[in-house]
């Protein structure tokens, strides 16, 4: 089976797993045109609605009635579910790339 399909959105490069490594950066670097890249916003709230829905699904499957215990279970199942969803996905809807800009950053900070 192939790799995740992930492309840089400024030139198209293919990036490889090896690539998207952030070493404690909010962003990683493109290898062929060094453009700052970040996992899209819009991809990391599909991830987080995802692992929401698989998790308070769970409990549903596995027949859980009991409102405490479904919603601890619920909360428990979120953080490998959280986890292991981006590895699931990557091959189906792999990750959504979009240039890293400090919009936060207000102007005349320097
Ligand atoms: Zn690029």
């Amino acid at each position: 089976m192939a790799g995740p399909n992930y492309v840089c959105p400024k030139c198209g490069f293919n990036l490889r797993p090896p690539h998207l490594r952030r070493e404690g950066k909010p962003y990683f670097l493109c290898p062929s045109c060094n453009e700052k890249l970040r996992v899209s916003v819009a991809y990391r709230r599909f991830l987080l609605f995802g692992g929401i829905v698989i998790s308070v699904a769970l409990p549903f499957v596995l027949g859980i009635r009991d409102v405490l215990t479904f919603v601890v279970v619920a909360m428990l199942a979120f953080f490998p579910v959280g986890f292991l969803l981006p590895f699931l996905l990557r091959s189906i809807y792999p990750a959504r790339f979009e240039p890293y800009s400090p919009e936060f950053i207000k102007k005349g900070l320097f």
